[in-house]
């Protein structure tokens, strides 16, 4: 689960990390106010009004903007909720901005110059580890940093049965190149942080800019944090963070009917049970010249109005050209599904594009027997390479 800026800096605050403080608003007018609030709390009286959208490079897309004034600040929050934000991680489309993060500015000028680090923490898979990624070149987009110059990428690996030590907090405060009070409020920003990411059951922070400040205190500007699914179940808190609107309502839907599925680019359908062989099909699908339109894994319990809703969601991509049903059954016997098949496309009247199912296992016969009776225009296959075959002929 992915969060917005303003979720992760609370997530992040809550455990001691120094962040640029703000509050979320989701109109003009509580956006004047929000600013009030935060020059009686912090003196500033110059706020950022800062799109959220679940995607980086905000600040490219004209998401994040300085206002200097409160008229600023309501003409800017006028300007940014409700427009379609393009940024070089989002579609062509863009994100509609719903609320944005009234910030104080902490780029004031003041006795030392401001510096920009990157730091993010994060699952090392190689060696099963976390770790602590960190640059100097700090609001930058950091796969140009590690393309272009990736000697300025360092690397802090947490031993698990330690946790992370003040050494090494040490050691990045050092690369970073700060000292003194910097240097202090650095390796308490990151102990503090990897802590969050720790009990936070995360699999991403990514804090990109973290700023020094001009009177060298050490805060976190943005924060792009992703919550590990399958720890949801310790943070039922957690669960009221999720904006299904960031979401493929596809996705989301399917999601509801409990069934696994992922969009993906191609044209190809794909109705399967069980992820492994989901993958195996996509794979075949590939290699016959087609390309999977998704992932889809409809479970156990393929009945028919399993299937239904698997053919409904899948044909609510306008990309599909054909659907391949690729079915095992094991617990679940072949001809209840090629029954399920049948009655599922009775019930929905037309469907436009051509189906060629695969029924294997318990019953595969019969199974094959009922497609083949049924009059509809369903082409069954008995071999994994056949039924590819069947679908690169009719994508032609
Ligand atoms: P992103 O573009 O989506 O990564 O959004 P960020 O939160 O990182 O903001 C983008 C840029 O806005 C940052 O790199 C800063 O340069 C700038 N910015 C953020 N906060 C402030 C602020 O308080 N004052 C000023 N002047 N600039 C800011
Ligand atoms: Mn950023």
């Amino acid at each position: 689960m992915n969060l917005h800026e303003y979720q992760g800096k609370e997530i992040l605050s809550t455990f001691g990390v120094k962040i640029q403080k703000g509050i979320v608003v989701s109109n003009p007018k509580d956006a004047v106010e929000a600013a009030k609030k935060l020059t009686e709390e912090t003196g500033t009286g110059w706020h950022v009004i800062k799109a959220q959208v679940h995607a980086g490079g905000r600040g490219k897309g004209g998401g994040v903007k300085l206002a200097k004034n409160l008229a600023e600040v309501e003409s800017l929050a006028d300007q940014i909720i409700g427009m379609q934000l393009v940024t070089p991680q989002t579609s062509s489309e863009g994100k509609k901005v719903h609320q944005v993060l009234v910030a104080e500015d902490v780029y004031y000028p003041g006795k030392s110059e401001t510096s920009e680090f990157y730091i993010s923490v994060l699952l090392n898979r190689t060696t099963g580890r976390n770790m602590i990624m960190y640059s100097t070149e700090g609001g930058m987009d950091i796969e140009t940093v590690a393309e272009e110059t990736p000697h300025l990428i360092f690397t802090e690996e947490i031993d698990p049965a330690t946790g992370m030590l003040p050494f090494q907090a040490r050691r990045i405060a050092f690369n970073l190149g700060l000292s003194g009070a910097a240097f202090k409020d650095m390796t308490k920003f990151v102990l503090s942080l990897y802590t969050a990411y720790d009990k936070s059951d995360a699999s991403l922070f990514e804090i990109n800019p973290v700023l020094k400040t001009s009177d060298d205190k050490i805060l976190a500007v943005d924060a792009k944090v992703t919550i590990d699914d399958n720890a949801l179940f310790r943070h039922r808190d957690y669960l009221d963070l999720r904006d299904i609107r960031e979401e493929n309502p596809i996705e989301v839907e399917a999601d509801t009917l409990g069934l696994n599925y992922v969009d993906l680019d191609g044209n190809v359908g794909c109705m399967v049970n069980g992820a492994g062989l989901a993958m195996a099909t996509m794979d075949l699908i590939k290699q016959a010249g087609g390309d999977p339109a998704n992932f889809l894994d409809v479970g156990g319990t393929a009945d028919a109005s399993r299937v239904e809703a698997a053919f409904k969601i899948i044909l609510k991509d306008p990309e599909v050209k054909a659907i391949l049903i690729n079915i095992f059954g094991g617990i679940v016997r072949c001809d209840r599904v090629a029954q399920g098949v049948i009655d599922a496309y009775k019930n929905m009247g037309t469907i436009d594009v051509p189906i060629i199912v695969r029924l294997q296992g318990t019953n595969s016969d019969i199974a094959k027997n009922l497609i083949d009776s049924s009059g509809l225009d369903v082409q069954s296959a008995v071999e994994f390479q056949e039924a590819a075959d069947k679908v690169q002929a009719v994508l032609g």
